[in-house]
């Protein structure tokens, strides 16, 4: 079966994706891309992977009826936990799997770059758990705002190194992880923590956090006597847990996608991460995207309330998946995340990311009827976020 929304054999998605890389990282993508699909079907992978999500991260992570919410919102919605998963998050299931492709590919050395910290963090503990040496970049002002997530990468056994070039964020950390993974080719990984970067990257990490999508239709099956959600919701910063949560629901058009992206203080004021809204075709990070850039074509800065979505870019898939009205995709500002956390923490027992927050605010734009299943996706779980919470605190609470 060809389908419309998984990569060609040229590494697009429709019109975006591709590898758009120096000459001098050729030879490690192509390394990468002749071999990772034969190293992922292979039976001693998947077996070793499977254990490891299962024993290490804590899957199948459950999917909860959240029976207050629905009836709150009149419709049948459940919560996908990998706000459950060992790390906090779904990026672990993303970093065992390009850790045990390092290894089969015979890498010694492993390199990473992270914004907010948590892909650092999730790298840096597999590094732990497979004894490998790790090195994050991270932009020198990101160190300064994400200190805790430092101290746990130290703490875990990798080394921090501050880039101080441009505006001393995430992609000025991105170009740094570059420019090492050029002067050591033979021996390092590189491991990239969204469905973002050029082909194979985007298709890899949406294969690893397919697992997401794969127990959500048995775990509904089970739950609620069918396969397929009417809708999944998911936040988008790069994509890779929207991809994972939707992959097995691209095919399926009755399924309907909604991504959630972060508007910031709204997609006109200047202060905003909403890509699909605002940005054009462009180049970010080795692929063709949509991107947020001036008319001189220069990547804008970035902002949103949570740090994970903070970023500039979206994976080429998600760039396919808007384009082509597949997915639908929802702008959500800081101030109705903050208001979606508040009332899962009130109405349900849990706290969530503030990435999370943007897919839960969903349920108030979307017209639902009494007889619709929901699956958001719980991306991650929001005890990095208590200040901004508590900072953030309507009056009178
Ligand atoms: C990093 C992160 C995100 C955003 O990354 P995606 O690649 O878009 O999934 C979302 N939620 C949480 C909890 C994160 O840590």
């Amino acid at each position: 079966m060809t389908s419309t929304y998984h990569i060609n054999e040229n590494g697009f998605y429709g019109a975006f994706g591709g590898a758009y890389i120096p000459e001098l990282l050729y030879a490690n993508v192509e390394i990468l891309r002749l071999n990772y699909k034969r190293i992922i079907h292979s039976d001693e992978f998947q077996q070793v992977f499977r254990q490891l999500l299962k024993d290490y991260v804590g899957r199948p992570s459950p999917l909860y009826y959240a029976e207050r919410l629905s009836k709150h919102y009149n419709a049948r919605v459940f919560l996908k936990r990998e706000d459950l998963n060992h790390t906090g998050a779904h990026k672990i299931n993303n970093t065992i799997g390009q850790i045990l492709m390092a290894q089969r590919l015979g890498k010694t050395r492993i390199i990473a770059e992270t914004g907010a910290g948590q892909h650092g963090v999730a790298t840096a503990t597999v590094c732990a758990l497979m004894g490998l040496p790790c090195v994050v970049y991270m932009g020198a002002v990101d160190i300064e705002r994400q200190a805790p997530n430092v101290e746990r990468m130290r703490l875990l056994g990798a080394e921090v190194r501050a880039v101080h070039s441009g505006s001393k964020t995430l992609k000025d950390a991105t170009n740094e992880a570059i420019r090492d993974w050029i002067s050591h080719p033979e021996d390092t990984h590189y491991i990239i923590g969204s469905v973002v970067g050029p082909h194979p990257y985007p298709d890899m990490v949406a294969l690893f956090q397919s697992v997401i999508s794969e127990e959500i239709k048995s775990q509904l099956e089970e739950q609620a006597g069918k396969v397929h959600p009417d809708y999944v919701v998911a936040c988008v910063g790069g994509g890779s847990n929207a991809a994972g949560a939707f992959y097995h629901f691209m095919d399926v058009p009755q399924v309907k996608l909604i991504a959630a992206e972060a508007a910031g203080k709204g997609i006109d004021s200047g202060h905003t991460a909403a890509t699909v809204a605002i940005g054009a075709p462009g180049i970010i990070h080795g692929s063709k995207t949509l991107l947020m850039q001036d008319k001189d074509g220069q990547i804008t800065e970035p902002y949103s309330i949570s740090a994970g979505l903070d970023y500039p870019g979206i994976g080429p898939l998600h760039a396919h998946l808007a384009q082509t009205g597949r997915a639908m995709v929802i702008p959500v500002t800081d101030t109705e995340a903050l208001e979606a956390g508040y009332e899962l923490c009130c109405m349900e027992g849990i706290i969530p990311a503030l990435e999370s927050a943007h897919a839960l605010a969903c349920l108030k734009k979307l017209e639902l009827n009494p007889d619709d299943t929901i699956v958001v996706n719980l991306s991650g779980r929001g005890d990095k976020d208590l200040e901004t919470y508590i900072n953030n605190l309507p009056h009178g609470k």
